[in-house]
């Protein structure tokens, strides 16, 4: 690895070197390859092989706008791997919930910035695959997006209904021909100001979530405006804010009419927390991969710092945690992978314990990357926090994990919910 910034080199040569890439990835290998079948794991050596000559090849300093690489990477088809849509004809080998996990981990170790970006245009793929009844718009929308030719945006979350999500506030409101116009304003939505195709939640009665609709739209049409919203953590993703005034949809776009939005909107939730997840472990393997490779070679009372007690052992015991959250989340892709392979579809019993499980995973996860970033930094010394490696990108993503795709508050409702329903139960 390169000395990113390409401002002041603080970590020397030797250690920079063995920080590549490759070497990153290697640590990886070895953890996951007991544990992967051959396919997956042949997947992720071959995703890794192409992020490894597209640093090269680009010349990579993570400073890039990372939004110009996503239609090389689309090219190779590793916008998303959930899917093998074979309806756009892609046909994509192999897929499945498994395979984007091992998607999530070489992408992120190249970059994990990009991986958010590219993750809520996955939430926007989705809805398209699942409502498109072969409406050409859609599959236009679908194919430019699972291609990585667009970029695509969720909008959910309001100004003024945050955790509250259902009971919004934008306005949807039916034409004579079908179409719908809608004004309102969204919030944070990752990609937002940076999208060209964004799925949309509006309701015809403010406050009324059953009255919600589901809606495609084209960010160039007239009466989307989106502004970009600071936020320190991640500098380079864009996350927006829309004003809706009189964006009209038209009813082609409609994927869900008034009535049916909510439940589109829930239908794919377990499975995006769930990718979540995946995220949470990749972003906490790349943390305890910088500072294993560190800690191995910095010397300090000429010794390697590994030795000590104060670095070895607590760099243990998070490299034990993220281990064990992988092989869980491991266990749980796999299984669904096989419930889609045996059955078509997620037994309604199995959905329904997904509910709480996803959730909880979503929160370990969440607090677990945040703290390995640290604890790794910390492990790192002034390496650590300066910089000169994805160390910093990863202090600042893994900080705001708790907060997207629901809240910490809102999966612990979930699962304390969870709780009281088991109780009746028995
Ligand atoms: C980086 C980032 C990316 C995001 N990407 C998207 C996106 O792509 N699309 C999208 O639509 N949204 C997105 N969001 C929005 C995100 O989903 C919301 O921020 C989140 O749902 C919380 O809403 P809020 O920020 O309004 O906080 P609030 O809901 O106001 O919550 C504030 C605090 O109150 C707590 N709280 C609220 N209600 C309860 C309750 N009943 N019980 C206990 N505690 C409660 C919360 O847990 C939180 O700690 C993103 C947010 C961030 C930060």
């Amino acid at each position: 690895m390169e000395n990113k910034k390409g401002d002041v080199q603080c970590i020397n040569d030797e250690i920079l070197e063995k920080l590549s890439l490759k070497n990153r990835y290697k640590f990886l290998n070895y953890n996951l390859m007991t544990y992967l079948n051959k396919e997956h794991f042949d997947f992720l050596k071959q995703t890794q092989k192409f992020f490894i000559n597209f640093e090269k090849k680009h010349n990579i300093t993570h400073n890039e706008d990372l939004y110009d690489w996503i239609p090389e990477i689309g090219k190779e088809g590793l916008v998303t791997r959930v899917h093998n849509f074979e309806n756009l004809g892609l046909n994509y080998e192999p897929y499945g919930h498994t395979t984007e996990f091992m998607r999530a981990l070489a992408t992120d170790f190249f970059d994990p910035q990009l991986t958010m970006g590219m993750g809520a245009s996955i939430l926007a793929i989705s809805p398209l695959l699942l409502h498109n009844e072969d409406v050409e718009i859609r599959l236009k929308a679908l194919k430019e997006l699972a291609m990585g030719e667009k970029i695509g945006c969720i909008c959910i979350t309001e100004p003024e209904r945050g955790s509250d999500a259902v009971h919004m506030l934008t306005t949807c409101d039916e034409q004579d021909d079908g179409s719908y116009l809608v004004n309102g304003e969204k919030i944070y939505q990752t990609n937002g100001s940076k999208a060209d195709w964004a799925v949309m939640y509006a309701v015809t009665e403010k406050n009324n979530g059953n009255t919600m609709a589901q809606f495609l739209v084209d960010t160039t049409w007239e009466g989307w405006n989106a502004e970009r919203v600071n936020i320190p953590w991640t500098p380079r993703i864009h996350i927006g804010k829309e004003t809706f005034t009189n964006l009209r949809i038209p009813a082609d776009c409609v994927l869900g009419k008034p009535g049916d939005g909510r439940s589109h909107l829930f239908e794919g939730l377990n499975l995006e927390r769930l990718g979540i997840v995946c995220l949470n472990v990749a972003q906490a393997w790349n943390a305890i991969t910088h500072a294993f490779i560190y800690v191995n070679m910095r010397k300090q009372f000429d010794q390697v710092i590994l030795k000590y007690q104060g670095v070895g052992f607590p760099l243990a015991d998070l490299w034990a945690e993220t281990m064990s959250l992988t092989l869980a989340a491991l266990n749980i892709t796999q299984m669904i992978d096989n419930k889609m392979k045996e059955q078509g579809t997620l037994p309604k019993e199995f959905n329904l314990a997904l509910g709480a499980t996803a959730a909880q995973l979503k929160c370990v996860s969440a607090k677990l990357c945040e703290r390995v970033a640290y604890e790794c930094a910390n492990l790192m010394g002034g390496a650590g926090v300066c910089d000169n490696t994805l160390m910093q990108d990863l202090l600042g993503i893994t900080r705001i994990q708790e907060i997207g795709g629901g809240t910490r508050q809102v999966q612990q409702y979930i699962m304390s919910y969870a709780l009281r329903q088991l109780f009746k139960a028995i």
